[in-house]
């Protein structure tokens, strides 16, 4: 097998998206010093961590954990613009396996279903895909948690949210999902909703309330990155 990998990367040679080194497999988008460097958050699934604690006092998610830290300027920053705005989903699969290599022995380990956070279905049109569903079906990979990409769905509100402040986030946010498969009885269930970046929390928040407010649940969340 090596023999196909090898010719094909004669053609196809693909170099690590941090620091640019020739990759030697067609699957990796890091090399292996990038990946060791790779500034990881290490919260796990402690339940007092900072991205826990965005939740606090506003909506009772279990536990919220991130892959990296989020560094402005930061090589690491390109996997996720990449994955979003290039059509990157090689690297999308690869942080979500890695995000799954993460939660595998963590509490996370036994959720019952994945969520990704969807996306308005005129972004999707465009985009082509959803970068939270890719990242998930990575994690899916390794965890083995299945994936329900259209258990929510984002109504309305199509416009992008960097213009607004937090505030206005908040209120564009608080009324952007519906519950869209009624079908599924999630009562009693550990539910794992899953992001590319979490910020203020703002949609994640609103994710998890739509959860809430149909089923008794326990709600996790993991993201790649977190500001
Ligand atoms: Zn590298």
């Amino acid at each position: 097998m090596q023999w196909i990998i090898d010719f094909l990367m004669l053609f196809f040679p693909s170099n690590c998206l941090v620091c640019g080194k020739r990759l030697h497999s067609p699957r990796a988008i890091l090399c292996f010093e990038c990946e060791m460097k790779m500034p990881k958050t290490g919260f796990g699934d402690r339940g007092d961590n900072p991205v826990s604690k965005i939740f606090w006092g506003r909506v009772p998610v279990r536990v919220g954990t991130s892959l990296f830290r989020f560094e402005k300027g930061s090589a690491y920053q390109t996997l996720l613009h990449d994955l979003k705005y290039r059509g990157n989903r090689r690297a999308g699969l690869y942080l979500g396996r890695m995000l799954g290599q993460e939660l595998k022995h963590t509490s996370f380990s036994d959720c019952d279903l994945m969520v990704p956070v969807p996306l308005h279905h005129k972004r999707m049109k465009k985009r082509g895909y959803n970068q939270s569903e890719i990242i998930a079906r990575g994690a899916s990979e390794i965890t083995g948690i299945p994936v329900a990409a259209h258990l929510i769905e984002r109504k309305g509100h199509s416009q992008s949210q960097t213009s607004m402040n937090r505030q206005e986030r908040f209120e564009n946010m608080a009324t952007a999902f519906t519950l869209c498969d009624g079908s599924l009885d999630l009562n009693d269930k550990k539910i794992l909703i899953i992001d590319d970046v979490v910020t203020t929390g703002a949609t994640l928040e609103a994710c998890s309330q739509v959860l809430f407010s149909h089923f008794e649940c326990l709600v996790y969340i993991a993201t790649v990155s977190c500001a």
